[in-house]
């Protein structure tokens, strides 16, 4: 964690990335990432809304142009429904008209592609600060808590000593809560879209993380995948 920069740092920050190139999406997964961000990815308009009314995320990058549902009928669904997840608007698009369009319908701001990284960092800090709270909160579940401040992981009061992977597979379950996760949902958020896995890696590194935290935590969902016990 950087000392002293909090509010101009994007450490901690949770972001929901909606982008259907998957060299994008990967690209900026793995760069926003880098930057201390905690990043999940959708891949088409619906998979994108139900991740942000469920997701609890501190901001939202949407492509405009995606599959099954319009970028803009997505951030418009949210405002319907009272969710003011901060958006930043991507398009091919660069017409005035079209920017007026996506701030109409409730987004916060806008990014013309191609676009720098260095201006979408900016924007994002400029976003984030509007509604970053101070620290974020410690997620806990039965007798494991996880600092995404920190990186800390304790059971019972102490450290568990999990991996970069096991640590970001159990900071998965634990915003995932109840919910039954597959093994491609898994890979997809967990592991480097740019990496060559198969679903069996999952399943070494459940072992893993079980053996830390212990067995009962992940429960196996017969031909579904693993849900967060009890
Ligand atoms: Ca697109």
């Amino acid at each position: 964690m950087r000392v002293g920069s909090r509010h101009d740092s994007l450490e901690g920050v949770r972001l929901l990335v909606v982008e259907d190139e998957l060299r994008l999406g990967a690209a900026l997964k793995r760069g926003l990432t880098a930057e201390g961000m905690v990043v999940d990815l959708s891949t088409d308009g619906p998979g994108g809304l139900e991740a942000a009314r469920h997701g609890g995320y501190d901001a939202m990058v949407l492509d405009v142009m995606l599959p099954g549902m319009s970028g803009y009928n997505v951030v418009r669904t949210l405002r319907t429904e009272a969710n003011w997840v901060p958006v930043l608007m991507l398009s091919a698009k660069d017409g005035e008209y079209d920017q007026a369009d996506g701030l109409d319908y409730g987004a916060d701001d806008y990014l013309t592609k191609p676009f720098s990284f260095v201006v979408l960092l900016a924007r994002l800090r400029a976003l984030a600060r509007r509604n970053l709270p101070a620290r974020p909160a410690i997620l806990t579940s039965g007798n494991i808590s996880l600092d995404p401040a920190t990186h800390e992981v304790a059971v019972a009061g102490t450290p568990a000593g999990l991996t970069p992977r096991e640590y970001a597979l159990l900071e998965y379950f634990l915003r995932h809560p109840g919910r039954v996760v597959s093994k491609i949902k898994l890979l997809d958020n967990v592991w480097d879209a740019t990496e060559d896995t198969d679903p069996n890696a999952v399943e070494v590194y459940v072992g893993y993380l079980r053996r830390k935290v212990g067995r009962e935590v992940l429960r196996t969902v017969r031909g579904a995948g693993y849900r967060l016990g009890p």
